[in-house]
């Protein structure tokens, strides 16, 4: 069989519902089935169902399985906790093993990430940042989080990056509290749509585009952008979310933040200069995260195979 041809599972998990998908990659998705997100038990159970009773039987054979979760999430190999999600915000989800769970449903390998790296990573490998080695992928919605892909790979370290809780310089004459339960007014308490709400009761999507808590929005995301291009560096952002295109005059405002705020210090696209094509919605949409299960389920094949290959070797 080719290897293109390989046959792959994945299952996103996110805050309000989860996508399982079978596909070979972007242009060869053969079933996406959603599920609502609400107990652990229920919610992944009915991913089991899908994955072994619905697909396993019935199609072609399965290389491997890629899950991808909103976090925070242990992604420590070795510790007593790894694949499990952590100290969530989300009622009933802390310290549940959607790894283990997930994984003994498939007898095949497993990629498991958080769910924004694994759309960093879809955007990598089919997306509107192919070939770059450094990007970042920054959703801004419910929360805002950074998948954040460097040497062609997710960043991980103790744990993955948690950017959406930066705490950042402050728009002047700007003195909100902010929403964050852990940090106030960090770039989440300030500017995902759960900050927006709280702050000015309505939801984001129905504020006008002239409503002044978009200056302090888009301060605030430019301010996150700033610290991403001073440290990772990456070579394009992609900016989305449902706070974003939502609201799509926030894109700009980024760009202009972000523009005045490295103050030509640094200069992330030459040929760029008002950083139209470094700072861009994502390229694959809404199937970002769907896709980077079958990228996280591709690259453990892979990891695998090689794994396979050295122990032959010695
Ligand atoms: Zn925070």
């Amino acid at each position: 069989m080719k290897k293109s041809a390989l046959l792959f599972a994945g299952a996103e998990l996110g805050g309000t519902k989860c996508v399982c998908i079978l596909a070979t990659g972007r242009d060869d998705i053969r079933k996406q089935v959603v599920i609502p997100t609400t107990r652990p038990d229920t919610t992944l159970g009915l991913i089991e169902q899908t994955l072994t009773s619905r697909w396993l039987t019935n199609s072609d054979p399965i290389a491997a399985l890629g899950v991808a979760s909103f976090g925070p999430l242990d992604l420590r190999p070795g510790s007593a906790t790894y694949g499990f999600i952590r100290a969530t915000a989300k009622p009933h989800w802390i310290d549940t093993d959607v790894r283990g769970r997930l994984g003994r449903s498939l007898p095949v390998p497993i990629g498991f990430d958080t769910d924004v790296n694994g759309a960093a990573l879809a955007e990598h490998r089919w997306g509107d940042a192919q070939g770059l080695a450094a990007l970042a992928y920054v959703p801004v919605g419910t929360g805002i989080g950074v998948g954040l892909i460097a040497g062609g790979r997710p960043i991980h370290g103790f744990g993955h990056p948690e950017l959406g809780h930066l705490r950042i310089a402050r728009l002047p004459s700007d003195t909100w509290p902010g929403s964050c339960p852990y940090h106030g007014d960090c770039v989440e308490g300030l500017a995902s749509g759960t900050a927006i709400a709280a702050r000015t009761g309505v939801a984001a999507g129905k504020l006008p585009y002239d409503h002044p808590v978009w200056n302090s929005v888009a301060f605030a995301l430019g301010q996150l952008l700033h610290a991403l291009a001073v440290s990772t560096c990456p070579r394009k952002v992609l900016l989305g979310g449902g706070v974003l295109t939502g609201q799509p005059h926030l894109l700009q405002q980024v760009r202009s933040n972000l523009k005045s705020s490295l103050n030509a210090y640094v200069n992330p696209s030459e040929a760029d200069p008002d950083l139209i094509d470094y700072v861009a919605l994502p390229g694959l949409g809404t199937l970002a995260g769907p896709l980077g299960t079958i990228a996280l389920a591709s690259g453990a094949l892979a990891d695998t195979e090689i794994g396979s290959a050295v122990n032959t070797c010695t």
